[in-house]
Parts: structure tokens; sequence; C-alpha cells
């Protein structure tokens, strides 16, 4: 398998280069020159020999199938649910696909616990050492702390707005005892942190002195991770048939794995592309028309987004695999603000995809119209999905299958907010709140390091930002 990058002038790579590489050198993203045929595997096999199968022909030839199949395995043993991603119906048609049964209890686990992995193995085949830096304002510090702790080729260091994190979300970061985990709790916001990120990676030296790397979502192998969990759900629920999938948005890296499902043999219908009052795609799908309007802050703040990185990897398609033409549109995007897609590739998009967006009130109805109708406790980011397919379900006759992004307790105040109950967290973090913090303080402020340089006004200024590119981190 080879790897192009969307905007046609990075190298052609292969999957261990594209794997440290993250971005591509010419901006863009990186791709699969060709999609693969899914292979079939019978109904006694297990998510590990799903995810190996499916996932083996990206990795080749960097890696071998024993040596793919060896990580997945020790990976998806961190999970606390033998099916790794359990799906269940809740409600006449509905399903849940349960992506919160690892270590920090959201979705970021299922590729990140795999991802860590995959980091740890090529460099130790390279010789090399690297330093993950992340900026964060939830789920992913924690996501990437799990996945790097304790590998000997890898440091992490994790920058977090002071004070501006959940207890829950600092704790799963700063408790984690392993000497190469850092955590710096920057005094400023998550821009803040995000600038000094970027400001590290724009300083070719120091980069190449700590051997600076990134696991952003825009990082092909998240996404490769991701695609799994579409093609088992799918099994369980359709046996063969059509089912349509309702994706909590932000970043849009989960629901394009569900494009790429489809797009490989899983037969899905539709795609419901979830989001808050952060609508930049719903308003895409609907007009033609992308336009950046500032991040709004929520109660599902994991989708607090201004751009969606991942959805040039989307248009991609949408213009044909024709880098030149992207990178036209994407030029124009950066500094306009505002591109306009055209109708008639609209519409090979929107023949699968459907977009919805909810604010709190409507998230919050949500949570409690779930709850009193099946018993069931959704975390905010899950509700926004399960209203969406509510909302957008094109067959009644079609099963629709709600990602599950989060564990309830992961947002309890959002819950709480919602129904009066406090859900509690599961067994492995239940001392959680007693456990011992560790963490630098760093004030922000010029002179420091340039990126420290408070940068609150005016919107994020990469498409491609080092971390997530929105304070889900
Ligand atoms: C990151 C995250 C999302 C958004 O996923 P994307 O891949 O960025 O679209 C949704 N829900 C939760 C809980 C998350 O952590």
């Amino acid at each position: 398998m080879k790897y192009v990058s969307t905007r046609g002038s990075a190298p052609v790579l292969e999957f261990g280069d594209v794997l440290l590489a993250g971005l591509a050198t010419d901006g863009g993203l990186y791709v699969p020159d060709e999609w693969p045929a899914q292979p079939e595997l019978g109904f006694d096999a297990s998510y590990a020999d799903w995810a190996t199968a499916l996932m083996a022909p990206y990795v080749a030839p960097s890696l071998s199938r024993d040596e793919l199949s060896a990580m997945v395995t020790e990976a998806y043993a961190t999970f606390a649910h033998p099916d790794v991603c359990p799906v269940r119906p809740i409600d006449d048609g509905l399903w849940l696909l349960e992506l919160f049964w690892g270590p920090t209890i959201a979705f970021k686990d299922v590729a990140l616990q795999l991802v860590g992995r995959l980091f740890d193995h090529e460099l130790t085949k390279r010789g090399e050492r690297a330093t993950i830096v992340v900026a964060t304002s939830g789920d992913t510090g924690s996501a990437a702390i799990e996945a790097c702790r304790g590998r000997a080729n890898l440091d992490i260091v994790v920058l977090h707005p002071a004070g501006r994190v959940s207890d829950v979300q600092r704790r799963q970061m700063t408790t984690v005892d392993e000497p190469n985990v850092h955590n710096v709790a920057v005094d400023g916001t998550f821009d803040d942190c995000q600038e000094a990120v970027k400001a590290m990676f724009a300083d070719v030296a120091f980069r190449e002195a700590v051997g600076l790397s990134a696991m952003n979502s825009i990082n092909w192998a998240r996404v490769m991770a991701q695609t799994v969990y579409y093609a088992t759900s799918a099994r369980t629920v359709g046996a063969g048939d059509p089912v349509g999938f309702s994706v909590p948005t932000g970043n849009f890296g989960n629901v394009f794995a569900g494009w790429v499902a489809r797009r490989t043999g899983t037969p899905i219908s539709q795609l419901v592309v979830a989001s808050n009052s952060n609508d930049i795609l719903p308003r895409w799908l609907a007009s033609g028309v992308m336009e950046t309007r500032g991040v709004h802050p929520t109660i599902s703040p994991s989708m607090d987004i201004q751009v969606s990185s991942n959805v040039e990897r989307l248009l991609f398609e949408l213009y044909d695999r024709n880098p030149s033409l992207l990178a036209d549109r994407m030029a124009e995007f950066k500094d306009e603000g505002t591109v306009a897609t055209g109708d008639t590739r609209l519409a090979t998009v929107t023949e699968v995809f459907d977009g919805v967006a909810f604010d709190d009130e409507a998230i919050r109805a949500e949570i409690r119209r779930t709850y009193e109708a099946t018993g069931e406790v959704l975390d905010p980011h899950t509700a926004v999905g399960v209203a969406a397919a509510r909302a957008s379900r094109r067959d009644p006759d079609v099963p629709v299958i709600c990602l599950a992004t989060a564990h309830p307790a992961k947002f309890p105040d959002a819950v709480e907010s919602a129904i009066g109950i406090r859900p509690e967290l599961p067994e492995h973090l239940a001392d959680l709140l007693e456990r011992t913090e560790r963490f630098d303080a760093l004030p922000p402020g010029p002179g420091r390091h340039p990126g420290l340089r408070p940068h609150r006004h005016g919107p994020l200024r990469s498409r491609h930002p080092v971390q997530e590119g929105h304070p889900s981190g």
C-alpha cells in the first residue's frame, strides 16, 4: 500500500512513514492510493481478528500481519468489555455502539491504544525516540497519555489550560505516575496551549532535538483503526443488509472512517453527521458552502470545533482525487473562511451523508427523553448522535447505529443538569478523585517561548493545528 497527499506535492510514502509524519509536507493529509476490498470472516471472529484482517492491507509492507496482530491483541486487551466495542439495541430500530470501554472511557482510546503501540514499534525499528506533544482541553490528552505511558521510545508532554478542564479530565491526565508522562497546566486558554505547541513545531532546531511528533486526529492510523467498529457492528446488526450510522462529529475523523468502511465494502446506506451548535458541516451539507463562524462552547465540548480538518479527505474524493483542484479550494477556504463546493459534486456526498445540529437545550432534552423511555443514560456527545438519528433517519426499516463516544461519567455535570442523576465512574477509575496529581505550572506570556504569548483574539490560524484543531484536544 502506498499513500498519497491530498495536495499532491508531498512524497508518496508507506504506512510507517505516514504514521510518524502525521501531516504531509505540502500541508495535505495522507490517504491510501487505492481502496482495498474488505475481507470476509466467519461469525466467530473476534474484534481483534476483524481488526487485524481489515487493517492488514493498509499497513503492508511496513508491518507484517503477525506484527499487526500482536499489537492489535494487546491494544484491545486493555478494554473492559469482551466485545471491545459492543453494540446493543436501545429503542425502536436504534442501536448504541459503545466505544467507551477503553482506559479513558471515551472513543479516542479505540484508535490511540493501537496508535501508541504502532509508534513505539516503528521507532524501535528505526532506533529512534520521539516526544509526543499534545494540547488538550479534555479527551485527547488523557487518551494520548494512556497510549504512551511506559513506552520505551516515547515521551509525552500534554498542555492543558489551568482551571479550564473538568476535574475528571484533569485527573485522568495528572494522576498517571510514569516517568515518560509530563503534564503542564498553562495559565491561559486552550488556544494558548495550542499556540505553544504550534510554536514548538515551528522551531525546527528544537523539533529535531527532541524528535517532536504528534498523534492528532488527522493521522491516517487513527482513521484506519476507527473503520473496524463500523464493519463489526454493521455485521452484527445488519447481518449483510444495509445499516445507517449516526456519528457525534467534531473533527470528522470518526464519521470519515465510516465513509472508508462503506467505500471498502461495509453495507452502509446512511451516515448522519451529528453536530452541536458548531454546525459548519450540517450547513455545508445543506447549502454546498463551507463557512467558518468561530467556536461556540457547548456541553459537548469534544465537538466544539471551527473547522473539521478530516473533511479534506472527503473533499479529495469529491474532487475525483484531483489534488490541484483541491489545493485551490483549500487555499480559498483558508484565505476567505468560506468555499463553495458545487451542486453536482455535493450530490455525491449527500447521497450518503446527512447533517443535523442541536443546541445544548435540545441535547439535554434528548438525554431526558432517552432516559425516560429506555433507562439508558447518555453522555452529551452520544445524545447528539441519538437525537440526530431520530431526526434524520431515512428509512424506518433500516436500523441506525448511534456511536456512543463517551461514558456518561466523563461528563457528569451535563448529565446531572439534564436528568438530576450524577453517573458514577467505572470501577477502574473509582478512586480517581483520591489519587495524587503531578503536573508543572507554566504562565503564558511573551518572552518565555514564542508560543506562550496569549492569543485570545481571532480564529485559530491553521487549518491543521498540531493537535485536534478543536478544544476537545
Ligand atoms: C473527539 C470526540 C468526538 C468527535 O470525534 P471526531 O472524530 O473529531 O469527529 C465526539 N465525541 C467525543 C466524546 C470525543 O472525544
